[in-house]
């Protein structure tokens, strides 16, 4: 059976001279690989070279949810991988890429969250060089990483202690802009969210946080406007969060964090 759907490629494998497998997101169908016969040859069926990112319509039959689907077109759109002047931007790319393939499963649909991806690389390619450019990708990362956390069913407990239930809000003041009423905030793997100081004890695993990283982690509009150093934070608790849900340290991340 041919199957249509939207894709975004993930992941290249070389499989022999001439061919590729290919791991795709699929906007419908999800998390799918492939075999591309020929596709590295110089006249192919797949409008050109197939990398990381090559983005658009394809058709692909699946006759064995078993065994690799054989991709049979890919329409390719133009203007996503456009980072190859910027370094820090493909790492970001890249490191969404291995989120996605490592937290999704295969033929386990995530249409929002394909469009999210795609979203996320298109305005990652619309940021021009200037002196915020770092903070401006580090913010879209972070982003893409709790929609991503959101809709795998993983999003932790960021507006009020994942353990005590008490809203950091609740304490002194309600809490327009984030957390408020305490000083201090800390974050655990362990219950999956923000943890208040009544409640660290009981959480060995407890990284603090300064209280801008914790109002930016309450309330995500507050990225966009946040300062280097406190996004820095935020992605270390990220890499940290990830790292405890893989049970091992995602690829890209040295990449992605000064030291
Ligand atoms: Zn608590």
């Amino acid at each position: 059976m041919l199957t249509k759907d939207t894709a975004i490629c993930i992941r290249t494998t070389d499989f022999s001279e001439t061919s590729q497998i290919l791991t795709l997101f699929t906007r419908a169908a999800g998390k799918i690989s492939a075999i591309a016969k020929g596709s590295k040859r110089p006249k192919s069926a797949f409008d050109g070279p197939l990398e990381v990112f090559s983005y658009g319509e394809i058709v692909f039959s699946d006759s064995s949810r078993e065994k690799l689907a054989t991709l049979t077109e890919f329409q390719q759109k133009p203007g996503l991988a456009d980072l190859t002047n910027n370094l820090f931007a493909l790492n970001c790319c890249l490191f969404g890429a291995e989120l996605v393939n490592s937290l999704t499963h295969d033929y386990d649909p995530h249409p929002e969250l394909f469009d999210a991806f795609l979203q996320f690389l298109h305005d990652i390619n619309e940021i021009r060089a200037t002196s915020d450019e770092r903070r401006n990708v580090l913010s879209l990362l972070i982003l893409f990483q709790l929609t991503l956390l959101r809709e795998i069913g993983l999003m932790p407990i960021l507006n009020a202690c994942a353990n005590c239930k008490t809203s950091h809000g609740s304490r002194v003041t309600p809490a327009p802009s984030g957390v408020e009423g305490s000083d201090e905030f800390y974050f655990s793997s362990l219950a999956n969210g923000l943890i208040c100081k009544d409640c660290e004890a009981s959480f060995p695993d407890k990284i603090e946080l300064t209280k801008n990283a914790a109002n930016c982690l309450a309330n995500a509009k507050l990225l966009a406007e946040a300062e280097e150093n406190t996004l820095n934070e935020i992605e270390k608790i990220l890499i940290h969060h990830f790292t405890e849900i893989l049970h091992k340290l995602p690829k890209m991340a040295k990449h992605i964090l000064k030291n």
